[in-house]
């Protein structure tokens, strides 16, 4: 036999080092030492973890110089080995680390290399007949208790949280398990941990439902990619309630039929609680699968154990937002992105990945399809389908030939005239909501601010309260009579008199969820009306409560921020009123337009999806303007037509990629010179080096909030037609430019925010 060599491997380490190193194993543990798995290796004079990202052939390198690894931390693979070249990918094309990718794929635990939690699970495991449980119930109340509990669960529960919960204690428990009426197992997913948690209230059994032809037509489409083991991207255009989910759970399902595995994102877990109630329910029931829900409550020590049920393929289906698009699921078939129009994908701090693309190339490194859903399509992917990169499939009409609500703009210069004064309710909008609360149906209104008024001005000296560490107006916030800053969370008394000149006559300007909800109320004061906004949400629970109260009739009108416009789905909805359409039009942003034809579109169709048709009252200042006109007319090719063409006049994306480089620092002087001399310096490198002509650069100028946090911004664009051409030569420029200490800057690939 022939004698084994030394295995080498690479690695990348997971602090500090943004290299790849090479380590020898030590023959004993060689024969399971596997791509992807964490390991401990001695690094200068300590132990650091690592993953393994390769195995090379002891003949090509250096085997002598190398040193022992000295343990292979779990005997799964924490990555795979698409998730590896996925790992490259994402530090070259977004301009990273190797440390600073891993710590955003890799839950915590797993990258701390933390014990697996082994939770326990019960069951019932015999059932008691009618007679035995009589006795049960006389002799010993507490079993009896814990019996009828399990005996209503479908699946299998948490024992430390159930006996918790029931006053049970655990020897109460052995003694059932003993007499083989309950079991215990070790399994890492269940369904109730999260039903507590998050509150997914698909509690009913849904109908039977059978697929329309547009929706048939997408299904068999989408699944011939599936089948032929291709990388393929689909977009699915879909009008709002047009039963996308059902679209996506047979393609769920029939992925896992054949074995394979799939990743389902959503913008937001807790604002998508039907959706993802919806998938979940149907997979385990149907087709017995295993699905991880990843979310924010999930404990780190939970997360671990989503993992490895995940690498292990125990599981092979997660539901998460963007971060799930690193879960570690098996044989990798499809990846599902709903609302892929959501800016939510973004991630806003570093690593600043987009959750869409990432999900796009890693299909294409599994061989596997990528499915992006939306009502409203996201420039760059409707680009994409005319491209030819892309197919598309459409649905065009609502489920059961509902449809689609009729849309009233409100000319808002008009109705100041003719109210004579500050409207925040058209007449319109105030009789239907009127109409609706007569007939007992249900009404939304949305207004994308909260707080009460957006801004003090005194009418006196024309002072606007701003706040003292950011360049940004104050709101008012009336439920405790605060000035509050929404970047930095600053809060100042609400001033009775102009700070600056003492007048007495200051007046509140603009509107927030506050202020609607009070002048709702005065208009309809036996309507029940609920605030739904990130400060009501900040009480735990609160938007499970107000949800579920809302789909059982509890509550009249719903008045929110833009949070209540994803994905919803209240049949009783028969009014949306948009209170100012035009807010986010008004923000620096090039997608400025496109956002407010989303909203318009999105809000709009929480409408009307019951068997009643649906109204939209949407009021506006710019009631001619593009975006507002083409969505009243549910107009997506016209709008879409329009607005590529504006793009492509600038040549803004999606005809090339943006870049942000943003520099910010307390000293605006120190901030400004440093990112001028940066240009220059670039200006003279592209000079030198051809690779770089394609840069367009533009700035620096200040950033449209010039200070935030204390902090002055300064920003320069790059346009630029292939990024992953470009970023390695910016990537060296900027490493070999010595930046002041107290000048921060940060590149921003393909940004989302630019405020
Ligand atoms: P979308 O996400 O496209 O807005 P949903 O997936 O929320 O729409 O579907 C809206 C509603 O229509 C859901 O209650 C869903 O159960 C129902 N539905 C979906 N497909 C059908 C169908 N083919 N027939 C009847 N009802 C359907
Ligand atoms: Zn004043
Ligand atoms: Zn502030």
């Amino acid at each position: 036999m022939k004698e084994k060599t030394t295995q080498a491997i690479s690695v990348f380490p997971l602090t500090g080092f943004d290299k790849v190193l090479g380590y020898k194993v030590p023959l004993t543990i060689s024969n399971d030492i596997k791509i992807g798995q964490l390991v401990r290796v001695p690094l200068l004079s300590r132990t650091e973890l690592a993953i393994v990202s390769d195995l090379v052939a002891p003949d090509d390198c250096p085997v002598n110089k190398l040193k022992f690894i000295l343990q292979i931390v779990y005997p799964f693979s924490v990555l795979t080995f698409e998730l590896i070249k996925l790992v490259v990918w994402m530090r070259s094309y977004y301009a990273l680390t190797y440390d600073s990718v891993l710590e955003a794929i890799i839950p915590t635990a797993a990258r701390k290399g933390m014990g697996l939690k082994s939770n326990l699970f019960i069951q019932i495991d015999n059932k008691l007949d009618a007679e035995s449980l009589i006795q049960l119930q006389k002799k010993a109340p507490k079993q009896a208790k814990l019996y009828n509990f399990l005996s209503q669960q479908t699946n299998a529960v948490q024992k430390s949280k159930v006996l918790n919960r029931l006053g049970v204690n655990s020897s109460s428990c052995k003694t059932l398990i003993d007499k083989k009426i309950i079991k215990e197992n070790l399994t890492q997913i269940n369904r109730t941990v999260y039903d507590d948690e998050i509150g997914f209230s698909e509690t009913t059994l849904p109908k039977k439902i059978i697929l329309n032809q547009e929706q048939e037509t997408a299904v068999m489409d989408i699944g011939e990619s599936i089948d032929r083991h291709k990388f393929k991207s689909h977009l699915l255009h879909g009008v709002t309630g047009s039963g996308k989910t059902e679209v996506y759970i047979h393609l769920l399902k029939k992925v896992v039929a054949g074995g394979g595995g799939a990743i389902l994102l959503v913008p937001e877990i807790a604002l998508t609680p039907q959706t993802v109630g919806q998938v979940r329910s149907r997979l385990e029931n149907e087709c017995g699968s295993k699905i991880i829900v990843w979310h924010s409550m999930i404990s780190e020590g939970e997360k671990l154990d989503a993992w490895h049920s995940l690498a292990t393929g125990e599981a092979n289906v997660v539901v998460g937002p963007r971060s799930a698009v690193f879960a570690p699921v098996q044989n990798l078939r499809l990846i599902i992105v709903d609302e892929e129009h959501e800016p939510a994908y973004k991630q806003d701090e570093s690593p600043r990945y987009h959750g869409r693309d990432v999900a796009i190339y890693r299909a294409r490194l599994n061989n596997a399809v990528c499915l992006l859903g939306s009502a409203t399509p996201s420039l760059e992917s409707l680009y994409n389908v005319e491209i030819g990169k892309y197919s598309i499939n459409k649905i065009l009409n609502r489920v059961d030939n509902r449809s689609l609500p009729l849309v009233h703009v409100v000319d808002m210069t008009r109705e100041v005239i003719n109210q004579k004064g500050h409207v925040v309710l058209s007449r319109m909008l105030i009789e239907k909501l009127k109409q609706r609360f007569e007939d007992k149906e249900q009404a939304i209104l949305f207004i994308n601010r909260r707080g009460y008024s957006s801004s003090m001005l005194c009418p006196d000296c024309s002072h606007i309260e701003t706040c003292e560490h950011c360049s940004i107006a104050m709101t008012y916030h009336r439920t405790d009579e605060k000035l509050k800053c929404h970047i930095c969370g600053k809060q100042n008394q609400a001033p009775k008199y102009c700070p600056k000149c003492q007048s007495e006559k200051i007046r509140w300007r603009g509107m927030g969820t506050q202020k609607v909800e009070d002048i709702v109320k005065k208009f309809l004061p036996t309507a029940k009306i609920v605030r739904l906004d990130s400060d009501s949400m900040q009480k735990k629970n609160l938007f499970r409560k107000i949800f579920s109260d809302f789909k059982i009739g509890k509550i009249d009108i719903l008045v929110g921020t833009q949070m209540i416009a994803k994905g919803l789905d209240f049949p009783n909805v028969t009014l949306v009123g948009l209170i100012d359409a035009d807010l986010s039009l008004h923000i620096q942003d090039f997608r400025a337009s496109e956002r407010t034809f989303q909203l318009l579109v999105q809000v709009a169709g929480r409408s009307g999806r019951g068997d009643q048709s649906g109204e939209v009252v949407a009021q506006s200042f710019l009631p001619y303007s593009a975006p507002i006109q083409f969505a009243r007319r549910a107009d997506f090719d016209g709008y879409f037509k329009e607005e590529l063409e504006q793009r492509k006049s600038y040549n803004y994306p999606p005809f090339r990629h943006l870049i942000r480089h943003l520099f910010r620092g307390r000293n605006p002087d120190k901030v400004s010179f440093y990112a001028q001399q940066w240009v220059q310096h670039l200006e003279n490198e592209m000079k030198k080096n051809a690779k770089l002509h394609p840069l367009e650069i533009r700035g620096p100028s200040p950033a449209p909030i010039e200070k935030m946090k204390d902090q002055y911004r300064f920003q320069v664009w790059y346009f630029v037609k292939n990024v992953s051409r470009i970023i390695p030569h910016l990537a060296e420029i900027r490493k070999n430019f010595k930046f002041d200490k107290d000048v921060i800057e940060l590149l921003d690939i393909d940004p989302v925010n630019l405020s």
